[in-house]
């Protein structure tokens, strides 16, 4: 099989949620196809589905931040509107077509919530799960585009939003919720980097083999103002000494995005010496070959 892009959203965060549609799907896959992507996962947020709601919403009350917390509040009212039933069908319905694309999810880490979250997601027939953390408490620190949240990055040390989001992980891995890793290295999103990230490095790869996770290489990072995919070198050679196994993923929010710089990310592979990818039905993982070749134009 050629690559994977193995995590893909549906619906742009700002806009409201719709469907999803087979035809929106086959759309997602003819793209995919096209630049050599020989199965997709749509893998939308767990906290766009009204369900998530039940289970989680107000978990930002215990930030001691009012205002982050408040920030937190106007998101996540802005984005429950979908429901997990549908979604689920209508992935499934594809899948069962012939399309190439599995049923997955992006799950966040919500600290002493996992069990319960866990108990949700195991009444669905996903085929995989993308554990990812984005939030420190109420704090969205890769949004980019909320004033309230990117003021942080000046109010705090950058080695200690690098070490609470390492431990993040390390918690969101052990709690065995999900399968692949999505952007590791997520934190240095907006560009602030600790002058030795290595310790972060090695504990993140520690995590992720220690789990049986794998570990997402993804184009998103080139698209955001650190200008680099996820994760840096230092980190994807790290994972890759430890025996962790690897998706490739664009993290696309809309069409054009879908299969973004594919090429770009086996490379990245192909230089750390990886010769294999992993894919996943009904959450059980399988490897397949990393080729050379991208098929289409
Ligand atoms: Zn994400
Ligand atoms: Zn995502």
């Amino acid at each position: 099989m050629p690559v994977l892009d193995y995590h893909l959203h549906l619906w742009p965060h700002g806009e409201q949620a719709t469907g999803p549609t087979l035809e929106q799907l086959a759309a997602y896959c003819e793209k995919a196809t096209a630049a050599g992507v020989g199965e997709i996962a749509v893998t939308e947020h767990l906290f766009r589905f009204v369900q998530a709601d039940r289970l989680l919403g107000g978990f930002w009350d215990s930030d001691p931040d009012p205002a982050l917390a408040a920030s937190m509040a106007r998101y996540w009212r802005a984005h429950v509107q979908a429901d997990l039933d549908t979604y689920v069908e209508v992935a499934t319905a594809a899948k069962d077509a012939g399309l190439p694309v599995v049923v997955g999810l992006e799950v966040d880490y919500y600290p002493g919530r996992m069990d319960e979250v866990a108990a949700l997601l195991a009444g669905y027939p996903f085929d995989v799960l993308l554990g990812s953390v984005h939030w420190l408490g109420a704090w969205r620190f890769d949004d980019l585009g909320d004033e309230v949240s990117m003021a942080q990055w000046s109010a705090r040390a950058v080695d200690r939003a690098w070490a609470d989001y390492t431990t993040a992980m390390e918690e969101l891995a052990a709690s065995g919720t999900c399968d692949v890793l999505a952007h590791p290295d997520l934190v240095k999103v907006a560009g602030h980097r600790p002058l030795a990230p290595e310790e972060c490095w090695d504990r993140l790869a520690e995590a992720a083999a220690a789990s049986g996770m794998a570990a997402e290489v993804s184009s998103a990072g080139w698209r955001k103002p650190v200008g680099s995919a996820y994760p840096d070198p230092g980190l994807l050679s790290r994972l890759a000494a430890r025996g962790v196994p690897f998706t490739t993923a664009s993290d696309a929010h809309r069409l054009p995005e879908v299969a973004h710089r594919v090429g770009d990310l086996r490379a990245l592979l192909a230089d750390a010496g990886v010769t294999a990818l992993q894919a996943y039905r009904r959450r059980v993982p399988r490897a397949v070959p990393l080729e050379a070749a991208v098929a289409g134009p």
